[in-house]
């Protein structure tokens, strides 16, 4: 396989690393205490970076998931906060709205998400059930002309300044997955309210979220029935989209180990100039290489979604790899790298979130597992495409 970028991706990726570089790369430090990365948003809007994913009928490039990663990656390699934001245009929320949402609601919600005008949220997890899906308890109860919404989501994302929320519900209180269904929720509606507000080590703020007999029109209620199936299908999406983001991390805090070993002078020498310093810069890149491959890979399966199967170990692969890469860059920095003089430790700090959110790393091992086990031909061994 060879993977060779067009020029019109390349000069993408040049504006977008330009912008990050310089104007992002001064304003870090602003956003690590909650402040929502307003200023990188709009001017991500304005190179068309937050279209990229909005379809082209509704004002988008709709461009596909492999050049929203390399995008993603470019910003991460900078600003992890600002890439938390950007994701919210590319990955899941928007892909539901656009494949689910009646036309009058995606009229209403994606032009301005191509702007940075509007902000998407998404409403899975709950204060006792995350991973846990089947225990979901948020419901909404379907009426003849409205539907009413009740229930509690916890670590939400961009909860102060979302427009629009993407709620898993339960229907009419179905039981099990097969009874979860999704509901789009304006925050202005009476009976919102965020009940308490998180601080993460990744800098951004996580939200809790009640929503107490909320009177929403029934159009809202986007799928009614079987509803996880199909939300999984757009959420695979998001699981290119994450580890873009640890891809990006894992880069900048390596091009900062590379730096400060070519710098920093001990015993007479650059610290890179010793064995066992080299060794660590070759793991890094070694590692680094092998989760871009895959993710490019995986992320090159979307038709429109990407590949479950292949997401999830290019899921797994990356954000592991970008707690391992960005732990050993902050390592050879010494003790500079537990400071925040440098700009390691941020990464180190934002790295961390890539096995939790998005699919937690054990729950992808279950679903890789047992599409190994069911897929297993008796008389022969697994090859390239199979699976
Ligand atoms: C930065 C960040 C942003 C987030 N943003 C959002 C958001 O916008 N919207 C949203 O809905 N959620 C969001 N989340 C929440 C995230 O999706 C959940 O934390 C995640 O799904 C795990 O759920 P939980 O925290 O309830 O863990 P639990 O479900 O309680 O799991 C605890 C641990 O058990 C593991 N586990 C689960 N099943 C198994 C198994 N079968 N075998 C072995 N181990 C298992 C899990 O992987 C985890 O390590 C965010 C989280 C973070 C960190």
């Amino acid at each position: 396989m060879k993977l060779e970028l067009n020029d019109d991706q390349k000069a993408m990726l040049d504006t977008v690393r330009q912008l990050a570089q310089t104007k992002f790369r001064s304003r870090v430090a602003k956003w690590q205490d909650g402040t929502f990365p307003y200023a990188n948003l709009r001017e991500l809007g304005e190179i068309g970076v937050l279209g990229m994913a909005v379809p082209e009928e509704h004002g988008g490039l709709g461009m596909p998931v492999l050049d929203c990663v390399l995008v993603l990656e470019e910003v991460a390699k900078v600003c992890y906060v600002t890439a938390m934001a950007a994701m919210s245009a590319m990955g899941a929320q928007n892909r539901i709205i656009a494949n689910y949402a009646p036309e009058d609601l995606k009229q209403r919600y994606l032009p301005g998400v191509i702007t940075g005008e509007t902000i998407l949220a998404i409403c899975m997890t709950e204060p006792h059930a995350g991973t846990d899906v089947a225990n979901y308890t948020t419901n909404t109860v379907v009426h003849k002309d409205h539907v009413v919404l009740n229930g509690t989501k916890t670590l939400i994302s961009r909860a102060d300044e979302a427009h629009c929320f993407i709620v898993f519900t339960r229907v009419d209180g179905r039981s099990g997955r097969e009874g979860i269904g999704c509901v789009l929720v304006d925050p202005s509606t009476p009976g919102f309210e965020v009940t308490a507000r998180y601080h993460t080590m990744g800098g951004e703020n996580l939200a809790e979220i009640q929503f107490r007999d909320m009177k929403l029109p029934s159009e809202n209620l986007i799928i009614r029935e079987n509803g996880f199936k199909r939300l999984l299908n757009a959420f695979n999406t998001q699981r290119c989209m994450n580890p873009s983001v640890s891809l990006g991390l894992a880069e900048g805090a390596f091009e900062e180990a590379v730096k400060y070993v070519r710098s920093r002078e001990i015993f007479g020498r650059p610290t890179g100039t010793m064995q066992g310093i080299r060794w660590k810069i070759a793991d890094m890149a070694r590692e680094i290489e092998v989760a871009r491959s895959i993710l490019y890979r995986a992320a090159s399966t979307a038709n429109p979604f990407p590949d479950p199967y292949l997401a999830a170990i290019a899921k797994i692969q990356t954000n592991e790899m970008a707690i391992r890469v960005t732990s050993e860059a902050l390592q050879v920095h010494g003790g500079y790298g537990f400071t925040d003089e440098y700009p390691v430790s941020h990464f180190y700090r934002g790295a961390r979130y890539g096995t939790l959110g998005g699919g937690a790393t054990e729950t992808l091992k279950d679903l890789v597992g047992r599409r190994v086990y069911d897929a297993f031909p008796d008389d022969g061994f697994l090859s390239f495409g199979l699976m």
